[in-house]
């Protein structure tokens, strides 16, 4: 490890204490990446998806359930050190305090609260408002920078409440009692969240999952999770699924595996489906808006609550809301990190393709 200078003496400055790089933001007073895209020896992890948990750093510090979910995904050896981050738990590293507060996005995800010499960064990750069965609200901090995301940072992105458009899904299985619903879904924290949502609904019959989902979805019922009855399809059987609720990766809708079901109605939970035309391109008749990401309102909400005086914007529609702090009169910037997006899109799909596999020596 690099050993810092004590720094105490004075206030650092924001750029002092984290600043962008490629390989992710990093923190030289406590020589530790928040997120980092590419392999590090010091990684500080905010949450599980593949975006911002990668394999392959010496030391990783996350919550409990952000490092079962990496191993859960990269196997045990994800890292060559793992540290458990308490949340509400102050860490020193160097000169520095981290402390991680919840994000509301998914189990076990993180703001990171980086304070040294008298100056309090948030780095939130990804983070939403909404209320979520499946994980711990998001807690504003008050701190000096606020880092953020802006994924949906467009007047647009107004997501309309998650158990509405689930309402909407379970409308069309009465309707259509013969067909299939066919949910794609990010495996990590969305897919277990409509499951949750459908829960809350009244919703008594067992919810079919796509192979791929299993694990994760299993770790989710671990935690104590309330999804009901959780089926993993077999392929086999899917000819008899006709009427039932199928939840699957998004990769997946449009796949073969998904056509062997009784008339499938194609449904998809993304806060992209406000889109009308990403619905139609990707072919899904059932688009529902439920997003894990904070919508236009909420960013705007969330960075007032913290009374930061001033922004910094990692990835997403970081000009818009760039250009919406300064309206209000504050300080903002972009930090034009790469490597971070909607996990979905990028997500793999190995298991997919051995669930085909299979498929196609089954007949
Ligand atoms: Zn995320
Ligand atoms: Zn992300």
């Amino acid at each position: 490890m690099i050993l810092a200078r004590p720094r105490t003496a004075r206030s650092l400055r924001p750029s002092e204490l984290l600043i962008p790089t490629p390989a992710g933001l990093w923190c030289p007073p406590a020589d530790i990446y928040i997120d980092p895209v590419r392999p590090v020896d010091r990684a500080l992890i905010t949450h599980g998806h593949s975006d911002h948990a990668r394999a392959g750093h010496g030391a990783v510090l996350a919550t409990r359930e952000t490092l079962a979910i990496m191993a859960l995904r990269y196997g045990e050896g994800f890292t060559g050190e793992r540290q458990e981050a308490v949340i509400g738990e102050t860490v020193r590293i160097g000169a520095v305090d981290f402390t991680f507060v919840p994000a509301g996005h998914v189990l076990g995800s993180a703001q990171i609260v980086v304070e040294s010499g008298g100056l309090r960064i948030v780095v939130s990750g990804d983070y939403k408002r909404e209320r979520d069965p499946t994980c711990a609200g998001f807690e504003p901090v008050r701190c000096d920078i606020f880092i953020t995301e802006a994924t949906f940072g467009l007047p647009v992105f107004r997501h309309p409440p998650a158990h509405g458009e689930v309402a909407k899904l379970l409308e069309s299985v009465r309707v259509f009692p013969e067909r299939t619903h066919i949910v794609g879904a990010y495996s990590l924290g969305k897919a277990q969240r409509v499951m949750a949502l459908i829960r809350e609904a009244g919703y008594e019959r067992p919810i079919h999952v796509h192979g791929a989902m299993e694990k994760l979805t299993d770790f989710y019922l671990s935690e104590g999770a309330v999804l009901g009855e959780i089926r993993k399809v077999v392929a086999a059987e899917r000819k008899s699924l006709g009427g039932e609720i199928v939840i699957c990766p998004p990769s997946a809708i449009q796949d073969l595996w998904a056509r062997k079901f009784p008339d499938p109605v194609t449904s998809f939970a993304s806060g992209w489906m406000r889109i009308r035309a990403r619905a139609r391109q990707k072919g899904v008749e059932l688009p529902l808006i439920v997003s894990d990401h904070a919508d236009w309102d909420d960013l705007q909400a969330t960075i007032r609550e913290t009374q930061a005086r001033e922004i910094w914007v990692t990835h997403g529609e970081a000009e818009a809301l760039v250009h919406w702090c300064g309206t209000v009169g504050l300080k903002a910037k972009p930090l034009h990190l790469v490597g971070y997006g909607d996990e979905g899109e990028t997500e793999s799909s190995g298991a997919d393709a051995s669930l085909e596999a299979a498929d196609a020596t089954a007949v």
